[in-house]
């Protein structure tokens, strides 16, 4: 389930769900963040969202919820 996104310039309704990678490379970013234990890491690949009114893009996760603690 996903909410809407709106664009945070013009409200428009966003595009979600795009790939963000790095130009020249096969690879994308990654978010990532330690936790206190060896299993307590959360990461994920962020995804996009493109408003086609402005060109305003957002990064985004898809269970932020890892991140908590
Ligand atoms: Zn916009």
């Amino acid at each position: 389930m996903q909410l809407k996104k709106q664009c945070h310039q013009c409200q428009t309704e966003m595009i979600p769900d795009c790939r963000v990678t790095i130009e020249g490379g096969m690879y994308g970013i990654k978010i990532s963040r330690k936790g206190g234990g060896l299993f307590r890491r959360a990461s994920a690949k962020p995804k996009a969202a493109v408003c086609p009114e402005c060109g305003y893009i957002a990064l985004y996760l898809d269970n932020p919820s890892e991140f908590i603690r």
